[in-house]
């Protein structure tokens, strides 16, 4: 049975830890330390690690686990992954026999030129592509790319889990009120990290139908969101992805 957990680093990262009796593997662990001691703690067997973009913040614990534990590294192919062992791309499919587990590999473009997720057991791990409630910054790509990747992500079923790279929701959340304040699903997910975020909760995994209701980069055909990016661009938006390309505008200015 596999079980998946946060590893908190650094100030707003998850790196998720995924277990299968004594075995783990680990998504983006940016830094080596915590994985260490939750492996101590829990007495497990690291025998992977997976990432999913270059960014130090995701790779920079592999250098230190892998002197540790020499085990496989998966990562984008196209871009630069310390100790590496297994370059992936859109459409291949990850192999973890001692976790039982089987992931297929998405090309997600946008946050960086070769962001990959990743989709199995029912979850995604999608790095800092998909947010709670928001999405990655395009340091590399275009808009007209993190929109088709959000698009791709958002046909998974509503049922699959999503495990983002970082604890952003909660400001998430204000954009998006802003940008519809009447979306009543998105009130109640207001209230609910709320309270989760007082409790000290982390407010992941969500998943894919809470974030086609409430995520308004998700939302681009959505006649609320379309008029309310058009209102603050001050111009007509021709289609959704001139939408997305608003919306992700508007949300770097604030
Ligand atoms: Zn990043
Ligand atoms: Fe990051």
């Amino acid at each position: 049975m596999l079980h998946i957990e946060p590893i908190p680093a650094f100030r707003d990262n998850y790196i998720w830890l995924l277990k299968n009796g004594r075995r783990a593997a680990v998504v983006d662990p940016g830094d080596a330390q915590p994985v260490l001691e939750a492996l101590r703690r829990d007495d497990l067997t690291l025998v992977a690690i997976v990432n999913t973009h270059h960014h130090a913040d995701h790779v920079g614990g592999n250098a230190a686990l892998t002197r540790i534990h020499p085990v496989p590294v998966y990562g984008p192919a196209r871009e630069p992954i310390p100790a590496l062992t297994h370059p992936v791309d859109n459409g291949d499919q990850v192999q973890i026999p001692q976790l039982d587990l089987v992931l297929s590999v998405l090309g997600v473009p946008g946050h960086t030129l070769g962001h990959i997720a990743y989709y199995g057991a029912n979850s995604l791990f999608c790095g800092d592509t998909l947010f709670g409630c928001g999405c990655g910054r395009l340091f590399e790509g275009t808009a007209a790319q993190m929109h088709a990747s959000l698009n791709a992500l958002a046909t998974l079923p509503d049922d699959t889990r999503v495990y983002c790279a970082h604890e952003y929701t909660a400001a998430n959340i204000r954009f998006a009120r802003q940008v519809e304040p009447d979306n009543a699903a998105l009130k109640d997910r207001e209230a609910m990290v709320a309270a989760l975020r007082a409790a000290g909760q982390p407010t992941l995994p969500s998943t894919v139908g809470l974030e086609r209701r409430t995520n308004p980069f998700l939302r681009c055909g959505e006649p609320a969101v379309s008029a309310s990016a058009a209102r603050h661009a001050g111009t007509v938006l021709a289609d959704t992805a001139g939408v997305f390309a608003a919306l992700r505008a508007w949300k770097d200015h604030q």
